[in-house]
């Protein structure tokens, strides 16, 4: 094999990376979270054509798909949500009253798979701490790299977006960077709605009907529908997150394609 350098090594990892992250300063659709609903509009979107960028904060992306229930690795589904693990090649199994499973493995990795074939681009090990909003809407998320953001006291940067997603699950951040600063309302106690009780039904529904652009130019998908707007949890089943993934993704083409 032909002998290679260490330093054209490390170069080759700085110009990638820098050219990419120069090109994604400016996106059509920003994403922040790459569990299944934010993967799963990001890959809806990005075959649309649209420029997706996708945040996340750890070093691996799926969210909450790896572990199953209980360090199970089976995602379970519903008969509703198969026609999405068929277009994204995810195997699947019948088992009981309409519920199937799929490798949670597989599930995790096949989606970031398609995601990223599809054309989004993805940042890990880079969490979005705050909004930008310009004349009332926003315009855009301000990050920073994970765990130095948290340890040291070193600026974010600023990426913009005609869109943007707040698909981070239980925490909803995006939201709740709005509500601290008084631009989107609060319960009495001027906290997060937050989720209510385990009710898998009614959660898997709530997530998928509730989807929407909860301030103009921030849309909330998967588990941040229920801690935005404080719907049920619904547990380790996957289904109502896949398809509240893709509704947000044609809801906000169809915004995007109005307005152009
Ligand atoms: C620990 C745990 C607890 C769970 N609890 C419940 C529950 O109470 N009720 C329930 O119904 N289901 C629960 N689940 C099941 C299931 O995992 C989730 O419902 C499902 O994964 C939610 O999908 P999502 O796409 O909405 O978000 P998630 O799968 O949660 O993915 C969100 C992603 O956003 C990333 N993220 C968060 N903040 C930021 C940020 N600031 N910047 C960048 N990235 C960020 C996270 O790292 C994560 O990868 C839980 C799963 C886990 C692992």
């Amino acid at each position: 094999m032909r002998r290679v350098e260490e330093t054209e090594i490390s170069k080759t990892i700085i110009s990638a990376y820098h050219e990419q992250l120069s090109d994604r300063i400016v996106s059509d659709v920003l994403i922040v979270g790459a569990g299944p609903s934010g993967l799963m509009a990001a890959f809806h979107l990005a075959r649309k054509g649209y420029k997706v960028t996708i945040f996340e904060k750890r070093l691996s992306p799926g969210g909450g798909v790896w572990g199953g229930g209980m360090a199970m690795a089976e995602a379970v589904v519903q008969d509703e949500a198969l026609p999405l693990l068929d277009e994204v090649g995810i195997r699947h199994q019948p088992r009981r009253e309409g519920l199937h499973t799929a490798s949670a493995i597989e599930l995790a990795a096949g989606l970031c798979f398609h995601a990223l074939q599809a054309g989004a681009v993805m940042f890990n090990l880079t969490i979005v701490e705050d909004v930008c909003v310009h004349q009332g809407r926003v315009a855009g998320l301000v990050a920073n790299r994970s765990l130095i953001a948290e340890e040291l006291p070193i600026d974010p940067i600023t990426f913009s977006s005609k869109a943007a997603i707040d698909a981070t699950g239980h925490e909803a951040i995006v939201v709740a960077a709005l509500r601290r600063r008084r631009l989107l309302p609060t319960d009495t106690t001027g906290e997060q709605f937050g989720e209510g009780p385990m009710d898998a039904s009614a959660g898997e529904a709530f997530v998928v009907e509730n989807v929407a652009e909860v301030f103009p130019g921030l849309w909330v998908t998967g588990m941040s529908v229920c801690a935005a707007l404080g719907g049920p949890r619904m547990g380790p089943i996957f289904g109502g997150m896949l398809l509240s993934g893709q509704r947000v993704a044609e809801l906000i083409a169809a915004k995007l394609s109005e307005a152009d």
